[in-house]
């Protein structure tokens, strides 16, 4: 095997390792658009994309449980009446994770 990672060279322009566009947004990045994601408001790419994420992050994918749940109870009572501690039990798993990737 050849290593030439280096390139023929070409005035080293090019920094490796900042890709404008990550393969997947950050939990971060992914928390902040579950509420956007579960109104079906994404584009295909970004769904797919947060998707990927939940797939790779057991953290995430608790926090959008939660909230998927939260959802459905939404839609099944037609916004009526929401249990105040499914409420906090999603607010407080976001916070956690927000904590938890703040670091
Ligand atoms: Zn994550």
């Amino acid at each position: 095997m050849t290593e030439d990672s280096r390139g023929d060279g070409g005035g080293g322009a090019v920094p490796s390792g900042s890709d404008p566009i990550p393969p997947f947004p950050d939990c971060d990045e992914t928390i902040e658009r579950l509420y956007v994601y579960l109104d079906g408001e994404l584009t295909e790419d970004r769904r797919a994309a947060i998707q990927r994420h939940l797939d790779l992050c057991g953290p995430c994918v608790d926090a959008f449980g939660f909230e998927a749940e939260l959802r459905r109870v939404i839609a099944n009572r037609c916004r009526d009446h929401v249990p105040e501690s499914l409420v906090e039990r999603v607010a407080a798993a976001l916070s956690r994770e927000r904590d938890l990737q703040g670091n």
